[in-house]
């Protein structure tokens, strides 16, 4: 089977969150299931900011689309997924993919489509004997719409299945509807029953309607999102399309975050007291009094509300008033990078704020810290808390979407669990269970030692996540040609 991975974001050459990093692994680990897998991606004038892109080989050159109505030329340019031998392919186009954001509002619509339309162009010129389109998200999501109308007879795209994955469902694409023409889509896809969504079109309405299966990153997530309160109005598709809709929870890359041989943390963890000595290291790092049996809490992530950043607001005055520290690792809403920062004046012995994005620093807060917060008020997947584990952080969660499927409740009897974790979005059930964890944390540390036991010994490697995806692409394959 041969699989062409889409997608907008891919780690290590852009990352905007956990999307990139699903997109650099697992077509390495399909490729190791025997797959024949390659990604493509937009030459984001960042990758030529931050790699050495000198050796990336050009393949094709002056190409330009056969739908979209932006005939701007584009060439394809070829390397590997780093330490693989999996294809990449950047498409690049002058001055189209140049912000700094990837996802930057200005002409967004513009380069999803045409990127959309592109990756098409590219798998019918290099690797026609592509099976299955693995799409991404609403930025990808018209690449099934094309294949249904546009190249419905084309002879190599005309035979392909079309997977999509939702890794958020907040994020749409909701435009006006004459953007259809822009694309060079028929204007018939302004239909109820294809992109059209409340007056307007809907882009991953289009990828949702138009492709053979669906998935998101948990099984909760993906019962979730068939109601109303996590469905962002597009549960009622998601009902009718509940046969084909799927829940894969994704992994995390055990070579790369490998808390034995990560050159970023302080200290290889292999025992509770190695744990110890990175948080002593790390408290030091960031200029906090070294405490070693104080309960250094840890976020990182986007500062928004669906991470639960209006609950942490308002609990964190009164967490702060016991034996904890908290650091937090984030960029986002600027109320809450005002708030925060504002902390640092209130306790400044007590909180690191680093509004930033710096991978080598959140391995060292998933190496440092004893408890990682994820409070979050929807959560498709998470990656956070699998990184915190695995590195023996013990996460405090709300129990929603992947959060569920990752993280179990510790029970004191069986002495079984990874995490601590509540039901409602609510400030007291927060503020309660970050002091149930810092209370084990500072009383049991027997049981806390088994905690973190359990968490580094959880499984969250790719190999299976791999396995049920060319599960998913075979179903696909075979509804197309039923
Ligand atoms: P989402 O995809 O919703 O942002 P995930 O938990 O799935 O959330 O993935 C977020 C990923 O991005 C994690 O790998 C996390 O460590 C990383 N991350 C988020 N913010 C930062 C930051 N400021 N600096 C470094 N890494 C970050």
């Amino acid at each position: 089977m041969k699989i062409s991975f889409v997608s907008f974001e891919v780690s290590p050459f852009v990352k905007v969150g956990g999307l990139a990093d699903v997109a650099g692994a697992l077509p390495k680990y399909l490729k190791k299931l025997g797959e024949e897998c390659y990604v493509i991606m937009p030459f984001h004038k960042n990758i030529e900011d931050n790699f050495d892109t000198s050796k990336f080989e050009i393949v094709k050159k002056d190409l330009v689309p056969d739908s979209h109505k932006y005939k701007a030329p584009f060439s394809i340019y070829k390397s590997f997924l780093p330490d693989s031998d999996v294809k990449i392919y950047f498409l690049k186009t002058e001055g189209l993919f140049d912000s700094e954001n990837v996802y930057e509002e200005e002409n967004i619509f513009l380069k999803t489509s045409y990127f959309s339309d592109i990756a098409l162009k590219t798998i019918k010129e290099i690797e026609p004997d592509t099976n299955i389109v693995h799409i991404n998200d609403w930025h990808t999501s018209l690449i099934p719409v094309y294949l249904k109308t546009n190249y419905f007879e084309d002879k190599a795209l005309g035979k392909l299945s079309t997977l999509l994955t939702i890794h958020n469902i907040g994020y749409q694409g909701v435009f006006a509807p004459e953007f259809i023409f822009q694309a060079g889509l028929p204007g018939y896809l302004f239909n109820i029953d294809a992109l059209e969504f409340y007056g307007k079109i809907n882009v991953l309405k289009g990828g949702l309607m138009f492709s053979d299966i669906i998935n998101t990153v948990s099984p909760t997530y993906a019962k979730e999102i068939q109601t109303s309160e996590y469905g962002y109005g597009l549960e009622g598709i998601l009902k009718i399309r509940s046969e084909d809709l799927y829940g894969v929870i994704n992994g995390i890359d055990y070579n790369i975050y490998n808390p034995e041989t990560d050159p970023h943390i302080f200290y290889p963890i292999r025992t509770y007291e190695d744990k110890l000595n990175n948080k002593i290291k790390l408290q030091e790092y960031l200029e906090l009094p070294i405490k070693k049996y104080s309960t250094l809490i840890s976020f990182i992530g986007r500062l928004f509300d669906q991470k639960g950043l209006d609950l942490i607001s308002n609990v964190i005055n009164y967490f702060l008033l016991a034996d904890v520290q908290f650091v937090m690792l984030g960029t986002g809403d600027k109320k809450y990078e005002r708030f925060l920062i504002s902390l640092e004046d209130s306790f400044p012995e007590k909180v690191s704020i680093n509004i930033k994005f710096d991978a080598d620093l959140a391995q060292k807060i998933y190496a440092g810290s004893d408890i990682f917060l994820m409070p979050s008020r929807y959560e498709p997947c998470g990656l956070g808390q699998m990184y915190a584990m695995r590195y023996g952080t013990i996460p405090v969660v709300r129990y929603t979407g992947g959060l569920v499927d990752t993280v179990q409740e510790y029970d004191s009897e069986t002495k079984k669990g990874t995490g601590f974790g509540f039901y409602d979005y609510s400030e007291t059930d927060l503020l309660y269970t970050i002091l149930k964890a810092t209370y084990y944390n500072q009383k049991k540390e027997e049981e806390w030692k088994i905690i973190f036991k359990n968490c580094m010994q959880a499984d969250f490697s790719y190999e299976k996540t791999a396995k049920s995806y060319v599960e998913l692409y075979k179903k696909a394959i075979a509804k197309k040609f039923n």
